[in-house]
C-alpha cells in the first residue's frame, strides 16, 4: 500500500508525511506564508505549488513516528522514490510498449500532482463552511460535487475541524470513498486505530457555523487575497528564464 502511495509521484513516505504536516501546521498558525494557504493568484499558486519549495527560516521540528522512519523498505522508498516508478514502467512497457509507459507513468503522475494541488487550491478558497477554526490563518471549505473524484478530500472544512479523523465526509450526502476503502481494509486487518471526530479531544477554538465562501466559477481565476505574510520564508523556484 505504501509503495502504491509513493507511485503517486510526490515523494517517499517520510517526505509525504512531512509535506502534509508542515502545511497543516502552517495553516493553523495566526499568520502563514501564502504558499501554504493557497491565497495567491490561481496561476501563481499553481506555479509555486507544482514547481517550487517553501523553506521557512524557523521551521517547526516535525518528527515522524518511528514506524514511518525505521522500516528499511520505507527508507529505500524515501531515497529512490522516483526510481520506484521503474518496475511499473517495465511492466507497462512489456504489456503495451512506450505508449503505455507515457500514459501509465508520465501522464498519470502529472494528472495526480496537478489534481492534488487543484483540490488544495479550491478547498481553501471556495465552498461551504460548517466549522470555523478560530485563530487559524486560513479556513478549509467543503467543495460540493468533488467528493467521489477526490476520494473525500474535497470535504476539507471537515478536515480542518477534525484533522485526525480518518473520515472526511461527515454530513449526509458527503461521499467519502477514502473512508469506504479504509473500512474495507480494516475488515482485512490491514489498517487499525481509525479515528472519528468523537474520538478526538475537544478543540476550544472550533466553532460551528454555516457559511458559503466564494463561488466555484471563473471568478476563482482572479487574484485572491493579498499576501499577508509573516514567517519570513524563501521560495526556491527553478530558473526558467
Ligand atoms: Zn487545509
Amino acid at each position: 500500500m505504501v509503495y502504491a502511495g509513493v507511485l503517486v509521484g510526490m515523494g517517499g513516505p517520510r517526505r509525504m508525511v512531512y509535506m502534509h504536516e508542515i502545511r497543516d501546521w502552517s495553516q493553523r498558525q495566526p499568520g502563514c506564508h501564502p504558499f501554504y494557504i493557497h491565497q495567491s493568484h490561481f496561476l501563481k499558486d499553481g506555479f509555486w505549488n507544482l514547481h517550487c519549495e517553501c523553506r521557512l527560516e524557523n521551521p517547526p521540528v516535525l518528527r515522524p513516528e518511528e514506524r514511518v522512519t525505521e522500516p528499511v523498505f520505507y527508507q529505500l522508498l524515501d531515497k529512490f522514490w522516483m526510481a520506484a516508478q521503474l518496475p511499473l514502467a517495465g511492466i507497462l512497457y512489456f504489456l503495451g510498449g512506450w505508449a503505455w509507459v507515457v500514459w501509465g507513468i508520465c501522464v498519470r503522475v502529472v494528472l495526480s500532482l496537478t489534481g492534488h494541488w487543484l483540490v488544495g487550491y479550491f478547498a481553501h478558497n471556495h465552498g461551504e463552511m460548517t466549522w470555523r477554526v478560530n485563530g487559524a490563518s486560513v479556513q478549509g471549505y467543503n467543495v460540493k460535487g468533488l467528493g467521489l473524484l477526490t476520494m473525500g478530500e474535497s470535504w476539507h472544512n471537515n478536515h480542518h475541524a477534525f484533522p485526525e479523523s480518518a473520515k472526511l465526509g461527515l454530513e449526509e450526502g458527503q461521499h467519502d470513498p477514502g473512508w469506504w476503502l479504509l473500512v474495507m481494509l480494516k475488515k482485512f486487518g490491514l489498517v487499525t486505530d481509525l479515528k472519528l471526530p468523537h474520538d478526538l479531544p475537544a478543540r476550544p477554538e472550533l466553532e460551528r457555523v454555516n457559511e458559503q465562501h466564494g463561488e466555484l466559477s471563473l471568478s476563482c481565476f482572479s487574484p485572491c487575497l493579498g499576501e499577508n505574510q509573516t514567517q519570513a520564508a524563501e521560495l526556491k523556484c527553478p530558473k526558467l528564464f
